[in-house]
């Protein structure tokens, strides 16, 4: 059967033969709880007969879902902490985050803002109709803001008509030299990002970036390639994020093929993003030891060109922090440690 509508309910899924009958009553609970949708596009990336599908595990909903360990925050990166206005993040002095919308084309059953996306919002900001008037005069009288970061939800859901507004009306600010928008849309959706959006994104006075998440190579098939095309085609640069996912990304054969299939396709790897501690996901987690072990086979095996930065959210909205071990120990005043691509620790002295 090919979908041409999105699935967003349990009885979706199993009319797709996603899940069997049985699991689409039991997954009523979570449907309650968190927003379901796969676009036709993800369902046929997912292979019904495949158990550990790496697509199906990041969109499918788990009964694990309902499993809110006492760690796990509704707002785990602590956005409301740094929020002078609905919609609008402000923690880093030279950026902001503005949330235009909280609907994405697809509910990433692992995401950090599983509370405020959705078609119905549990917490969190409504679109309201002000927003982007109401940002824009913030961030005009805020003259040490560079870059706006449009996320949401996914931004990219946005008309091209309506993107368009936002693009110029921001670039018009003289402060304002970095447009960047993150999202999903080019390996979800991907005919979504046409020829008019990708105008409507380019602006006159300051500098369009597309950060795109994807965390599967499969995510990168020929389409997916068609819309990146598209965006590095135009002049806009495109940098990934992803994020590391037991049992989806979380060994170096996927990490290392993700990494290099992003340079290939003019993509270059920019975070990969520890997972953050929002409610019901503890079983997409790995330990943070595991991560670092990662990072460093990926450094051993792959090209300079290939190397994300791992990153942690520090809960409770203290920033990211950088995740990776240093290859570099201060031992002493003018004496350091370097480690090799080995492990081998070599002794550096400086004279200054
Ligand atoms: C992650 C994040 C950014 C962007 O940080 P970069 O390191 O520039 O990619 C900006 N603001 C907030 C609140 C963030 O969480
Ligand atoms: S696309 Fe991003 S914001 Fe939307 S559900 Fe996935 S992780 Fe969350």
């Amino acid at each position: 059967m090919t979908e041409l509508t999105p699935l967003r309910t349990p009885d979706d899924l199993a009319e797709a033969g996603l899940v069997s009958r049985e699991d689409a009553h039991a997954l009523e609970a979570v449907s309650a709880r968190y927003a379901i949708s796969l676009t036709p596009h993800v369902a046929r990336l997912i292979d019904p007969n495949d158990p550990n599908d790496p697509i199906a595990k990041q969109f499918i909903p788990d009964l694990r879902e309902l499993e809110t360990r006492p760690e796990e925050l509704a707002d785990p990166i602590g956005d409301a902490k740094h929020s002078p206005l609905p919609g609008l993040v402000h923690r880093h002095k030279d950026r902001v985050l503005l949330k235009l919308v909280n609907v994405c084309p697809v509910y990433c059953r692992f995401c950090f803002r599983r509370e405020m996306v959705g078609p119905v919002q549990i917490t969190g900001q409504a679109s309201e109709p002000n927003l982007l008037q109401d940002a824009r005069d913030y961030i005009e009288s805020h003259p040490e803001i560079w870059e706006v970061i449009f996320t949401g939800g996914d931004p990219f859901i946005l008309s091209p008509r309506r993107a368009r507004e936002a693009a110029e009306s921001l670039a018009a600010i003289d402060h304002v030299k970095i447009l960047r928008w993150h999202t999903r849309m080019p390996v979800v959706d991907p005919e979504r990002v046409s020829d008019a959006l990708i105008q409507a994104i380019k602006v006159k006075s300051a500098t369009t970036i597309v950060v795109l998440h994807a965390n599967h190579p499969r995510e990168l098939g020929p389409e997916a390639q068609a819309a990146i095309d598209r965006l590095v085609d135009a002049g806009i640069p495109v940098l990934s994020q992803s994020v590391l996912l037991k049992g989806v990304n979380d060994d170096i054969a996927t990490l290392e093929a993700l990494m290099r299939r992003f340079v290939e396709l003019r993509v270059k790897p920019y975070y990969l993003h520890h997972a953050d501690l929002a409610p019901g996901t503890a079983h997409f987690r790995t330990s943070l030891e595991k991560g670092r072990e990662l990072m460093r086979d990926l450094r051993a095996r792959a090209s300079g060109l290939a190397q994300p930065t791992y990153v942690v959210d520090i809960p409770g909205g203290y920033a990211k922090a950088l995740a990776a071990a240093s290859d570099l120990a201060l031992v002493a005043n003018g004496l350091a440690q370097l480690r090799d691509g080995e492990g081998t620790w070599h002794s550096y002295e400086e004279d200054l």
